[in-house]
Protein backbone atom coordinates (compact mmCIF):
# COMPACT_ATOMS: atom_id res chain seq x y z
CA UNK A 1 0.00 0.00 0.00
CA UNK A 2 1.07 3.13 -0.85
CA UNK A 3 2.82 5.58 2.21
CA UNK A 4 -0.11 8.31 2.63
CA UNK A 5 0.87 11.96 3.28
CA UNK A 6 -1.24 14.78 4.23
CA UNK A 7 -1.06 17.49 1.93
CA UNK A 8 -3.08 19.86 4.57
CA UNK A 9 -0.38 19.21 6.55
CA UNK A 10 2.31 21.19 3.93
CA UNK A 11 2.35 24.52 2.73
CA UNK A 12 1.07 24.62 -0.51
CA UNK A 13 3.69 26.55 -2.67
CA UNK A 14 2.32 29.96 -4.19
CA UNK A 15 3.83 29.32 -7.64
CA UNK A 16 1.57 29.61 -10.56
CA UNK A 17 1.48 30.44 -14.32
CA UNK A 18 1.79 34.23 -13.85
CA UNK A 19 4.46 34.46 -11.08
CA UNK A 20 6.58 31.54 -10.24
CA UNK A 21 9.90 30.81 -8.37
CA UNK A 22 11.23 29.03 -11.68
CA UNK A 23 11.02 29.57 -15.53
CA UNK A 24 12.98 26.88 -18.39
CA UNK A 25 14.68 28.58 -21.48
CA UNK A 26 15.61 25.71 -23.97
CA UNK A 27 18.55 26.95 -25.72
CA UNK A 28 19.28 23.63 -27.61
CA UNK A 29 17.74 20.44 -28.80
CA UNK A 30 21.81 19.25 -28.93
CA UNK A 31 22.85 16.55 -26.44
CA UNK A 32 26.61 14.85 -25.83
CA UNK A 33 24.94 12.15 -24.05
CA UNK A 34 21.65 9.81 -24.60
CA UNK A 35 19.74 8.92 -21.31
CA UNK A 36 16.84 6.83 -20.84
CA UNK A 37 13.88 8.69 -19.55
CA UNK A 38 14.90 11.94 -21.80
CA UNK A 39 12.00 14.28 -23.20
CA UNK A 40 13.87 16.18 -25.89
CA UNK A 41 14.69 14.83 -29.00
CA UNK A 42 18.77 15.26 -29.61
CA UNK A 43 19.50 16.90 -32.93
CA UNK A 44 22.72 17.92 -33.11
CA UNK A 45 22.86 21.34 -34.35
CA UNK A 46 19.72 21.97 -33.52
CA UNK A 47 20.70 25.63 -31.23
CA UNK A 48 18.54 28.30 -30.56
CA UNK A 49 20.16 31.63 -31.88
CA UNK A 50 20.96 34.81 -29.17
CA UNK A 51 18.10 36.40 -30.99
CA UNK A 52 15.76 33.21 -30.55
CA UNK A 53 16.72 33.54 -27.31
CA UNK A 54 16.51 37.03 -26.53
CA UNK A 55 12.60 36.91 -27.84
CA UNK A 56 11.96 33.68 -25.44
CA UNK A 57 13.00 36.07 -22.35
CA UNK A 58 10.76 38.75 -23.28
CA UNK A 59 8.39 35.93 -23.76
CA UNK A 60 8.46 35.04 -20.08
CA UNK A 61 9.24 39.13 -19.12
CA UNK A 62 5.75 39.83 -20.83
CA UNK A 63 3.98 36.74 -19.18
CA UNK A 64 5.71 35.35 -16.34
CA UNK A 65 7.28 36.88 -13.13
CA UNK A 66 10.40 34.68 -12.12
CA UNK A 67 12.84 34.76 -10.14
CA UNK A 68 15.24 32.25 -11.59
CA UNK A 69 15.58 30.91 -15.06
CA UNK A 70 16.83 26.87 -15.71
CA UNK A 71 18.56 27.18 -18.69
CA UNK A 72 18.32 23.52 -20.34
CA UNK A 73 18.19 21.65 -23.59
CA UNK A 74 19.52 19.12 -24.78
CA UNK A 75 22.68 20.00 -22.79
CA UNK A 76 23.00 23.80 -22.71
CA UNK A 77 26.77 23.25 -21.86
CA UNK A 78 26.94 22.11 -25.93
CA UNK A 79 25.75 25.79 -27.29
CA UNK A 80 28.20 27.81 -28.82
CA UNK A 81 27.18 30.98 -27.23
CA UNK A 82 26.69 29.76 -23.56
CA UNK A 83 28.71 32.23 -21.54
CA UNK A 84 26.58 34.71 -23.77
CA UNK A 85 23.10 33.71 -22.96
CA UNK A 86 24.08 33.29 -18.74
CA UNK A 87 25.53 36.78 -18.98
CA UNK A 88 21.88 37.76 -21.07
CA UNK A 89 19.99 36.29 -18.15
CA UNK A 90 21.92 37.62 -15.25
CA UNK A 91 21.98 41.09 -16.98
CA UNK A 92 17.77 40.55 -16.63
CA UNK A 93 18.08 40.53 -13.15
CA UNK A 94 17.16 36.61 -13.10
CA UNK A 95 19.15 34.15 -11.69
CA UNK A 96 20.67 31.40 -14.31
CA UNK A 97 20.96 28.02 -13.18
CA UNK A 98 22.44 25.73 -15.95
CA UNK A 99 20.20 22.25 -16.10
CA UNK A 100 22.97 20.30 -17.29
CA UNK A 101 25.11 16.29 -17.44
CA UNK A 102 27.87 17.83 -16.55
CA UNK A 103 29.88 16.34 -19.39
CA UNK A 104 31.20 19.28 -21.49
CA UNK A 105 32.42 21.03 -18.16
CA UNK A 106 35.69 22.19 -17.84
CA UNK A 107 37.25 24.61 -15.26
CA UNK A 108 38.03 27.19 -17.83
CA UNK A 109 33.94 27.19 -19.17
CA UNK A 110 33.51 27.24 -14.89
CA UNK A 111 35.22 30.28 -14.51
CA UNK A 112 33.75 31.82 -17.62
CA UNK A 113 30.15 31.44 -16.81
CA UNK A 114 30.63 32.50 -12.65
CA UNK A 115 32.27 35.51 -14.03
CA UNK A 116 28.80 35.99 -16.67
CA UNK A 117 26.53 35.78 -13.59
CA UNK A 118 25.77 31.96 -13.24
CA UNK A 119 24.58 31.47 -9.95
CA UNK A 120 24.03 27.53 -9.65
CA UNK A 121 24.24 24.15 -11.30
CA UNK A 122 21.94 20.97 -11.38
CA UNK A 123 23.44 18.37 -12.52
CA UNK A 124 21.46 15.22 -13.82
CA UNK A 125 23.55 12.09 -12.98
CA UNK A 126 21.71 8.73 -13.08
CA UNK A 127 22.69 5.05 -14.25
CA UNK A 128 20.37 5.62 -17.28
CA UNK A 129 22.67 7.73 -18.95
CA UNK A 130 25.27 6.47 -21.36
CA UNK A 131 28.02 8.29 -20.34
CA UNK A 132 31.32 7.35 -21.50
CA UNK A 133 33.57 5.99 -18.86
CA UNK A 134 30.67 5.66 -16.52
CA UNK A 135 28.62 3.34 -18.66
CA UNK A 136 27.36 0.20 -15.89
CA UNK A 137 27.59 1.97 -13.11
CA UNK A 138 25.62 2.14 -10.22
CA UNK A 139 23.80 4.68 -8.40
CA UNK A 140 26.07 4.16 -5.44
CA UNK A 141 29.45 4.37 -8.07
CA UNK A 142 28.61 7.40 -9.83
CA UNK A 143 28.39 9.12 -6.25
CA UNK A 144 32.12 9.50 -7.10
CA UNK A 145 31.30 11.47 -10.42
CA UNK A 146 28.96 13.98 -8.55
CA UNK A 147 31.56 14.35 -6.05
CA UNK A 148 33.90 15.81 -9.08
CA UNK A 149 31.42 17.85 -10.36
CA UNK A 150 30.59 19.13 -6.60
CA UNK A 151 34.38 19.71 -5.77
CA UNK A 152 34.45 21.70 -9.51
CA UNK A 153 31.91 24.29 -7.88
CA UNK A 154 33.22 24.29 -4.41
CA UNK A 155 36.62 25.54 -5.75
CA UNK A 156 35.57 28.36 -7.79
CA UNK A 157 32.64 29.16 -4.80
CA UNK A 158 29.69 31.11 -4.09
CA UNK A 159 26.75 28.35 -6.64
CA UNK A 160 24.47 26.83 -5.90
CA UNK A 161 25.04 22.69 -6.41
CA UNK A 162 22.14 20.76 -7.10
CA UNK A 163 22.07 17.08 -8.29
CA UNK A 164 18.90 15.34 -9.95
CA UNK A 165 18.24 11.95 -10.89
CA UNK A 166 15.30 10.39 -12.88
CA UNK A 167 14.09 7.53 -10.83
CA UNK A 168 13.06 4.17 -12.08
CA UNK A 169 11.65 0.73 -10.46
CA UNK A 170 15.64 -0.71 -10.24
CA UNK A 171 16.96 2.89 -9.19
CA UNK A 172 14.44 3.34 -6.24
CA UNK A 173 15.93 1.00 -3.31
CA UNK A 174 19.39 3.30 -4.42
CA UNK A 175 17.66 6.73 -3.32
CA UNK A 176 18.54 6.70 0.90
CA UNK A 177 22.54 5.87 -0.70
CA UNK A 178 22.33 8.81 -2.91
CA UNK A 179 20.74 10.88 0.22
CA UNK A 180 23.31 9.51 2.59
CA UNK A 181 26.37 10.56 0.31
CA UNK A 182 24.63 14.15 0.11
CA UNK A 183 24.91 14.55 3.59
CA UNK A 184 28.08 13.47 3.71
CA UNK A 185 28.63 16.05 0.95
CA UNK A 186 26.49 19.14 3.06
CA UNK A 187 28.57 21.53 2.88
CA UNK A 188 28.98 21.51 -1.07
CA UNK A 189 25.75 19.83 -1.63
CA UNK A 190 22.91 21.85 -1.43
CA UNK A 191 19.82 20.62 -3.63
CA UNK A 192 19.49 17.16 -4.40
CA UNK A 193 15.98 16.49 -7.20
CA UNK A 194 14.66 12.89 -7.28
CA UNK A 195 12.48 12.91 -10.63
CA UNK A 196 10.06 10.02 -10.80
CA UNK A 197 9.96 8.29 -14.58
CA UNK A 198 7.12 8.70 -16.91
CA UNK A 199 6.03 8.44 -20.72
CA UNK A 200 3.16 8.13 -22.51
CA UNK A 201 1.38 4.60 -22.15
CA UNK A 202 0.71 3.31 -25.54
CA UNK A 203 -0.94 -0.02 -24.79
CA UNK A 204 -4.38 1.62 -23.13
CA UNK A 205 -4.85 4.39 -24.90
CA UNK A 206 -5.68 5.85 -28.73
CA UNK A 207 -3.85 9.84 -28.96
CA UNK A 208 -5.85 12.17 -31.48
CA UNK A 209 -4.02 15.59 -32.48
CA UNK A 210 -7.78 17.78 -32.61
CA UNK A 211 -10.33 15.33 -34.24
CA UNK A 212 -7.23 13.21 -36.09
CA UNK A 213 -5.59 10.17 -35.12
CA UNK A 214 -1.94 9.87 -34.38
CA UNK A 215 0.73 7.92 -33.59
CA UNK A 216 2.71 8.86 -30.61
CA UNK A 217 5.01 6.25 -30.50
CA UNK A 218 8.11 8.32 -32.59
CA UNK A 219 7.76 10.57 -29.66
CA UNK A 220 10.57 10.33 -27.35
CA UNK A 221 8.54 9.92 -24.32
CA UNK A 222 6.37 7.09 -25.52
CA UNK A 223 6.90 3.70 -23.12
CA UNK A 224 10.18 2.44 -23.62
CA UNK A 225 10.51 -0.68 -22.13
CA UNK A 226 8.34 -3.12 -21.79
CA UNK A 227 6.42 -3.44 -18.45
CA UNK A 228 8.64 -0.52 -17.42
CA UNK A 229 6.88 0.80 -13.99
CA UNK A 230 5.88 4.63 -14.76
CA UNK A 231 3.64 4.69 -11.31
CA UNK A 232 6.46 5.98 -8.97
CA UNK A 233 4.85 7.98 -6.87
CA UNK A 234 6.27 11.03 -4.67
CA UNK A 235 5.04 8.95 -1.43
CA UNK A 236 6.95 5.67 -2.70
CA UNK A 237 10.41 8.00 -2.79
CA UNK A 238 9.39 8.93 0.30
CA UNK A 239 8.57 5.58 1.76
CA UNK A 240 11.99 4.50 0.56
CA UNK A 241 14.01 7.28 1.80
CA UNK A 242 12.27 6.62 5.57
CA UNK A 243 13.72 3.20 5.69
CA UNK A 244 16.79 5.24 6.44
CA UNK A 245 15.74 8.57 8.30
CA UNK A 246 12.40 7.16 9.98
CA UNK A 247 11.60 10.79 10.64
CA UNK A 248 12.06 12.32 6.86
CA UNK A 249 9.44 15.14 6.78
CA UNK A 250 8.67 17.17 3.66
CA UNK A 251 7.05 20.40 3.74
CA UNK A 252 5.62 21.54 0.51
CA UNK A 253 4.23 20.79 -2.63
CA UNK A 254 2.96 21.36 -5.70
CA UNK A 255 -0.11 19.35 -6.45
CA UNK A 256 -1.59 18.21 -9.41
CA UNK A 257 -3.97 19.52 -12.36
CA UNK A 258 -6.38 16.81 -11.64
CA UNK A 259 -5.45 15.22 -8.49
CA UNK A 260 -5.75 17.72 -5.72
CA UNK A 261 -3.81 14.88 -3.08
CA UNK A 262 -1.37 14.57 -5.42
CA UNK A 263 2.57 15.43 -4.73
CA UNK A 264 3.65 16.45 -7.79
CA UNK A 265 6.73 18.65 -6.12
CA UNK A 266 7.60 17.55 -3.05
CA UNK A 267 9.71 19.47 -1.27
CA UNK A 268 11.75 18.63 1.79
CA UNK A 269 14.30 21.28 3.75
CA UNK A 270 16.92 19.38 6.17
CA UNK A 271 19.13 21.14 8.60
CA UNK A 272 22.21 18.67 9.90
CA UNK A 273 26.20 18.13 9.80
CA UNK A 274 27.57 16.06 7.47
CA UNK A 275 27.84 12.98 10.66
CA UNK A 276 23.84 13.59 11.49
CA UNK A 277 21.11 15.28 10.59
CA UNK A 278 19.03 17.20 12.97
CA UNK A 279 15.70 17.12 11.87
CA UNK A 280 13.32 18.75 9.38
CA UNK A 281 12.09 22.70 8.34
CA UNK A 282 8.40 22.97 8.53
CA UNK A 283 6.02 24.28 6.65
CA UNK A 284 5.78 28.02 8.11
CA UNK A 285 9.48 28.28 7.63
CA UNK A 286 8.25 27.26 3.67
CA UNK A 287 5.88 30.14 3.90
CA UNK A 288 7.88 32.38 5.38
CA UNK A 289 10.59 31.86 2.94
CA UNK A 290 8.49 32.41 -0.15
CA UNK A 291 6.53 35.09 1.07
CA UNK A 292 9.45 36.95 2.59
CA UNK A 293 11.42 36.53 -1.00
CA UNK A 294 7.92 37.49 -2.62
CA UNK A 295 7.48 40.76 -0.23
CA UNK A 296 11.40 41.82 -1.11
CA UNK A 297 12.00 41.20 -4.57
CA UNK A 298 8.45 40.59 -5.72
CA UNK A 299 9.17 37.10 -7.07
CA UNK A 300 9.08 34.04 -5.01
CA UNK A 301 12.53 32.33 -4.45
CA UNK A 302 13.88 29.67 -6.37
CA UNK A 303 17.32 28.73 -5.63
CA UNK A 304 19.05 30.24 -1.90
CA UNK A 305 21.93 31.45 -1.90
CA UNK A 306 24.84 29.04 -0.84
CA UNK A 307 26.06 31.19 1.81
CA UNK A 308 22.65 31.19 3.38
CA UNK A 309 22.42 27.52 3.05
CA UNK A 310 25.66 26.99 5.40
CA UNK A 311 24.15 29.71 8.09
CA UNK A 312 21.55 27.13 9.21
CA UNK A 313 21.99 27.76 12.92
CA UNK A 314 20.68 31.57 12.73
CA UNK A 315 17.20 29.94 11.00
CA UNK A 316 16.86 28.44 14.69
CA UNK A 317 16.05 32.34 15.43
CA UNK A 318 12.83 31.42 13.79
CA UNK A 319 11.94 28.35 16.09
CA UNK A 320 9.24 30.15 17.52
CA UNK A 321 6.89 30.30 14.31
CA UNK A 322 8.25 26.32 13.08
CA UNK A 323 7.79 23.90 14.65
CA UNK A 324 10.30 21.77 12.27
CA UNK A 325 12.30 24.26 13.55
CA UNK A 326 12.03 24.03 17.20
CA UNK A 327 12.33 20.41 16.50
CA UNK A 328 16.09 21.21 15.72
CA UNK A 329 16.75 23.39 17.99
CA UNK A 330 16.08 21.18 20.65
CA UNK A 331 18.25 18.29 19.05
CA UNK A 332 21.33 21.20 18.41
CA UNK A 333 21.15 22.25 22.22
CA UNK A 334 20.85 18.54 23.79
CA UNK A 335 23.81 17.97 21.96
CA UNK A 336 25.73 20.86 23.13
CA UNK A 337 24.73 20.12 26.48
CA UNK A 338 26.40 16.97 25.53
CA UNK A 339 29.55 18.25 24.14
CA UNK A 340 29.90 22.12 24.21
CA UNK A 341 32.14 22.25 21.30
CA UNK A 342 29.00 21.47 19.34
CA UNK A 343 27.81 25.25 19.82
CA UNK A 344 30.67 26.27 17.03
CA UNK A 345 29.39 23.84 14.81
CA UNK A 346 28.33 24.93 11.44
CA UNK A 347 24.84 23.81 10.32
CA UNK A 348 23.64 23.34 7.04
CA UNK A 349 20.32 23.43 4.96
CA UNK A 350 19.97 21.11 2.71
CA UNK A 351 16.70 20.92 0.30
CA UNK A 352 15.30 17.48 -1.31
CA UNK A 353 12.95 17.66 -3.65
CA UNK A 354 11.17 14.71 -5.33
CA UNK A 355 9.38 15.26 -8.55
CA UNK A 356 6.16 12.97 -9.94
CA UNK A 357 5.93 14.65 -13.46
CA UNK A 358 2.82 13.94 -16.03
CA UNK A 359 0.53 11.31 -14.68
CA UNK A 360 -1.91 9.59 -17.02
CA UNK A 361 -5.43 9.13 -15.64
CA UNK A 362 -7.74 6.11 -16.34
CA UNK A 363 -9.96 8.44 -18.24
CA UNK A 364 -7.13 9.77 -21.15
CA UNK A 365 -6.68 12.92 -18.85
CA UNK A 366 -3.25 14.39 -17.79
CA UNK A 367 -2.27 15.64 -14.10
CA UNK A 368 -0.05 18.32 -14.90
CA UNK A 369 2.19 20.16 -11.74
CA UNK A 370 -0.29 22.86 -11.07
CA UNK A 371 2.31 25.86 -10.74
CA UNK A 372 4.86 24.32 -13.01
CA UNK A 373 7.85 25.83 -12.65
CA UNK A 374 10.04 24.26 -15.73
CA UNK A 375 6.93 25.98 -18.09
CA UNK A 376 9.20 27.12 -20.92
CA UNK A 377 8.37 29.19 -24.32
CA UNK A 378 7.30 27.66 -27.81
CA UNK A 379 6.03 29.79 -30.47
CA UNK A 380 6.05 33.02 -28.23
CA UNK A 381 3.32 31.03 -25.83
CA UNK A 382 4.23 29.96 -22.30
CA UNK A 383 4.11 25.70 -22.61
CA UNK A 384 4.84 22.77 -20.68
CA UNK A 385 8.65 21.50 -20.93
CA UNK A 386 8.10 18.00 -20.08
CA UNK A 387 5.57 18.11 -22.87
CA UNK A 388 7.01 20.19 -25.52
CA UNK A 389 7.76 17.23 -28.21
CA UNK A 390 3.70 17.13 -28.64
CA UNK A 391 3.97 20.78 -29.39
CA UNK A 392 6.75 20.68 -31.94
CA UNK A 393 5.39 17.59 -33.82
CA UNK A 394 1.56 17.80 -33.95
CA UNK A 395 1.64 21.55 -33.24
CA UNK A 396 -0.60 20.96 -30.18
CA UNK A 397 -1.18 18.71 -26.90
CA UNK A 398 -2.17 15.35 -27.95
CA UNK A 399 -5.06 13.82 -26.40
CA UNK A 400 -5.53 10.41 -25.36
CA UNK A 401 -8.53 8.20 -25.30
CA UNK A 402 -8.84 5.10 -23.42
CA UNK A 403 -9.34 2.11 -25.76
CA UNK A 404 -12.63 0.44 -25.77
CA UNK A 405 -11.82 -3.27 -24.98
CA UNK A 406 -9.54 -4.59 -21.45
CA UNK A 407 -10.30 -4.44 -17.98
CA UNK A 408 -11.05 -1.52 -16.30
CA UNK A 409 -9.88 1.01 -13.85
CA UNK A 410 -12.24 2.38 -11.11
CA UNK A 411 -13.62 5.24 -13.79
CA UNK A 412 -14.71 2.88 -15.94
CA UNK A 413 -11.46 3.20 -18.57
CA UNK A 414 -8.58 0.75 -18.96
CA UNK A 415 -6.20 1.09 -16.26
CA UNK A 416 -2.55 2.67 -16.78
CA UNK A 417 -0.01 2.00 -14.73
CA UNK A 418 0.52 5.00 -13.61
CA UNK A 419 -3.31 5.00 -12.60
CA UNK A 420 -1.96 4.62 -8.87
CA UNK A 421 -1.62 8.49 -9.04
CA UNK A 422 -5.33 8.88 -10.90
CA UNK A 423 -8.37 10.10 -9.50
CA UNK A 424 -10.74 8.00 -7.16
S1 LIG B 1 4.24 19.88 -15.62
FE1 LIG B 1 5.94 18.84 -16.59
S2 LIG B 1 7.41 20.47 -17.02
FE2 LIG B 1 5.98 21.24 -15.51
S3 LIG B 1 6.96 20.83 -13.56
FE3 LIG B 1 5.59 19.13 -13.99
S4 LIG B 1 6.90 17.64 -14.97
FE4 LIG B 1 7.98 19.57 -15.07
Amino acid sequence: MTLFLDHNQYYRLPWNLPDNAISWLEVTKACNLYCEGCYRENEPGGHKSLEDIKSDLAVFRKYRKTDGVSIAGGDPLVHPDIVEIVRLIAQEGLKPILNTNGHALTKELLRDLKKAGVVGFTFHVDSKQHRPGWKGKTEVELNELRLQYAQMLDEVGGLSCAFNSTVYADTLPYVPDILSWAQEHIDIVHVVVFIAIRAAVLDSFDYYAGAKKVDMSPIVYSTGEEGQRLDILSNDVVEVIRTRWPDFEPSAYLNGTEKVDSFKWLLTGRIGTKKSILGYVGPKFMELAQTWNHLRKGTYLAYTDPIVQRRAKSMLLLSPLDKGLRGVRKKFFGSVLRNPLNLFRRLHLQSVTIIQPADMLCDGSTSMCDGCPDITVHNGQLVWSCRLEEQLKFGCWIRAVPKGEAATGPCGSPCPPACAGGRD
